[in-house]
């Protein structure tokens, strides 16, 4: 029952600038489009390891956004293999690359939103050229969704102006396409991006006209940054017996509560490795919050409509009658879900956290107090890892931004097994130093 891996890992440390010379200098010859011609960048074959298809998610990101969005073919005019979409809130443009299509990734994104087409960054013969793009990103391993997410204010346009933009990827894919060619060799292709198709091979900039969030006037300044600071939860998913065992005592010594996000199913079934009621109550009893992850935790993408309903709805009747809560919040199972899933957790919850901030570049804090309680998102300190010093000193530096920038973080936890208990007692105290800023899901709702 444990959650997929995050998709988008980014080197500590190294500037996006530093990424950007580096890709400049390894790979402008072979990539930029022959000067004066309309051909498309040839394909190039280089060596990818192939990525770990269990790792990679099947969905993108689901967002509170308003008006329509804008969806338009990934493709390199012959082939369509994704799509890019363009929406936006009130605050941000969000712009989320897609390759639905089996055994194509995304290496590389590039991308430009500018509030004119003149700024967007051009070759000797007119094109755009990602090589100058604000926002690139390199995703090892490849991916299959990734959103980068552009504050309005930081192009420079507000609800009913329009903006301009340029996005493009490297994708990857093995040359046999089926299960047995996973091994055999591998093909990086760029793919021009938006609206690059086969009639309209140089239209590679899109005028995207910004959605007004619930009024026509300008939006208002960005709020002055925050003095009180932003707050942290702790929760565990799936109500392991090791958290009862290992990491309810580390934080009780600690003076600091998590939360607990529990599948009934496996607690009234008693299954092996999960806890027992007396353990959740025992948890709860303590302060604890615990919160609703659905019945038995199915990927709710795969379940007919009844069936996803009832998940939701049945886990939720079970939180309530036995007196826990906050009945308000939901936890995704596997961080799954789209519109569909998304419109019927809204129908029981008013919270949900369903994404890790590294899904997203920059990476996607809700602000605190929180705006839109549906997108709230996690770190799992579990992949930085919190068993090495410098994977304890990633995971503090999520969580001082997220103190110092007034935002919402939940740290996501599974298992803490026997042999990981010191470095997590050691984890734990560091966060401790932040006590007056985590609070319980109960907390967090009031
Ligand atoms: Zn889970």
């Amino acid at each position: 029952m444990t959650h997929q891996r995050p998709t988008v890992r980014r080197a500590a440390g190294v500037s996006l600038a530093v990424l950007a010379l580096a890709s400049a200098c390894t790979k402008h010859d072979l990539l930029a489009p022959q000067p004066g011609s309309d051909a498309l960048p040839a394909m190039e074959q280089r060596p990818i390891q192939a990525p770990e298809l269990s790792i990679l998610k099947a969905s993108s990101p689901s967002i509170a956004t308003c008006g329509a969005s804008s969806v338009y073919p990934l493709t390199n005019g012959t082939r369509t293999i994704g799509s890019v979409t363009v929406s936006n809130d009130a605050s941000n443009i969000f712009v989320t690359y897609a390759t639905p299509t089996a055994y194509w990734w995304i290496s590389d994104t590039r991308l430009a939103v500018e509030k004119s087409a003149a700024l967007i960054p051009k070759d000797g013969s007119g094109n755009p050229n990602p090589w100058s793009f604000r926002n690139i990103g390199e995703h090892e391993p490849p991916i299959t969704s990734f959103t980068y997410m552009i504050p309005l204010t930081r192009v420079g346009v507000v609800a009913g102006q329009t903006a301009y933009v340029s996005a493009m990827a490297g994708v990857i894919h093995p040359v046999v396409e089926s299960e047995a060619g996973l091994e055999g060799g591998w093909e990086w292709m760029v793919m021009w991006g938006v609206g690059n198709t086969p009639t309209t091979t140089k239209s590679v900039v899109h005028a995207y006209p910004v959605a007004s969030c619930g009024g026509t006037a300008p939006l208002p300044p960005p709020p002055a940054p925050p003095t009180a600071g932003g707050v942290i939860t702790i929760t565990f998913d799936d109500g392991y017996a090791t958290v009862h065992k290992n990491a309810f005592p580390v934080l009780q010594s600690l003076g600091i509560k998590g939360n607990l996000a529990v599948n009934p199913i496996p607690i009234d079934q008693q299954w092996g490795s999960y806890m027992r009621m007396a353990q959740v109550q025992e948890i709860y009893n303590s302060g604890w919050s615990v919160v609703s992850h659905t019945m038995d935790h199915k990927d709710l993408t795969t379940l007919s409509a009844a069936a996803m309903e009832a998940e939701i709805r049945d886990a939720k009747a079970w939180i309530i009658a036995r007196n826990f809560g906050p009945a308000e919040v939901f936890i995704v199972p596997f961080h799954s879900w789209g519109s569909r899933e998304r419109a019927m957790i809204a129908k029981y919850h008013k919270y949900a956290r369903g994404r890790t901030i590294d899904e997203f570049w920059p990476e996607r804090y809700e602000p605190w107090p929180i705006r839109q309680p549906l997108d709230l998102t996690s770190y799992e300190p579990e992949y930085a890892p919190w068993r090495t010093a410098q994977g304890r000193a990633e995971t503090m530096t999520k969580v001082k931004h997220a103190v110092d920038n007034g935002l919402f973080l939940d740290l996501l936890f599974h298992q803490v097994q026997d042999a990981d208990l010191a470095t997590f007692r050691d984890l734990m105290t560091q966060v401790a130093a932040y006590k007056s800023n985590i609070r319980t899901w109960k907390e967090v709702v009031q």
